[in-house]
């Protein structure tokens, strides 16, 4: 493909990067990443993608704009308080990067679909932006049954965490965390709270392992679980490995088929 005198200086900054270059810009104009949830890590995710030229973004969220959002979901406005968070979403994206096809999805993930919208596009890539934990593991489960890599990633107070699965190349969300607690046994942002700048530290760390991915260049947090305490302003990178007995991806794996965990009551809406 070959780039409009626009293109070229929209993207100057990261074709003179031989790292990435004309070839690579290429790439991510021709990749395809799927964002799940577009609230605090989501929407300063697919921001980032959206400006470095993700040809084709899938976001995925039932939810719609409310005012305590706006804290930390940057890619909502005040104007959008009231509406489906995927489509002020797009159109945030749409008028920064009119090159990037934003596919919407206005529901929730669960057994019943999380397959058909990884397929839909054949997206290339998985943002977990999620903040339950039912969502989570559907997502891990979905990710190594269908072979996509993904990036999962949490946050809460003034702490983050985040790990990238790579088909074949690490463990998976559940070799390390294997079943959902209790619902209400871990409290919410909505309970517990949460520092606005923490989606933008993750959530822009989900956003270049997408972009790192998709050009193939550098170390990936696979086999390792970055975590960010803000008030020490420390981050840690903790080495994992694949655990054999895994349920999903390991050699007696029991999960073939996706599971809806319960949702704690508090992450249920009316
Ligand atoms: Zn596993």
């Amino acid at each position: 493909m070959s780039f409009t005198n626009e293109q070229l200086e929209r993207y100057s900054r990261h074709i003179i990067l031989k790292e990435v270059g004309v070839k690579g810009q290429n790439k991510l104009l021709e990749s395809k990443v799927l964002v799940i949830g577009t609230g605090g890590l989501g929407a300063p995710a697919a921001m980032f993608l959206a400006a470095a030229g993700i040809g084709t973004i899938g976001l995925v969220d039932f939810d719609a704009v409310e005012l305590s959002n706006l804290q930390r979901q940057i890619i909502h406005l005040t104007k959008d308080v009231g509406k489906p968070k995927v489509l002020s979403g797009k159109e945030t994206i749409r008028e920064m990067n009119p090159d990037v096809d934003v596919v919407t999805y206005h529901e929730w993930v669960s057994s019943a679909n999380m397959k058909d919208i990884i397929h839909d596009r054949e997206y290339d890539f998985i943002i977990d932006g999620t903040d339950n934990f039912p969502a989570k593991f559907l997502i891990n489960d979905a990710c190594v049954l269908t072979k996509k890599p993904f990036s999962h990633a949490g946050i809460i107070r003034f702490f983050g965490q985040t790990m990238t699965y790579v088909p074949g190349q690490g463990p998976c969300y559940r070799c390390i965390f294997q079943s959902p607690p209790p619902p209400d046994a871990v409290p919410t942002c909505k309970q517990a709270g949460v520092l606005g700048v923490m989606g933008g530290i993750i959530g822009t760390i989900q956003a270049t392992e997408a972009i790192k991915y998709v050009l193939g260049i550098g170390e990936l947090l696979t086999g390792s679980l970055l975590t960010y305490d803000a008030l020490l302003m420390e981050f840690r990178k903790v080495k994992l490995s694949n655990n054999e007995k895994c349920q999903v991806c390991g050699e007696n794996a029991t999960i073939k088929e996706l599971i809806d965990y319960e949702q704690a009551a508090c992450d249920v809406k009316h």
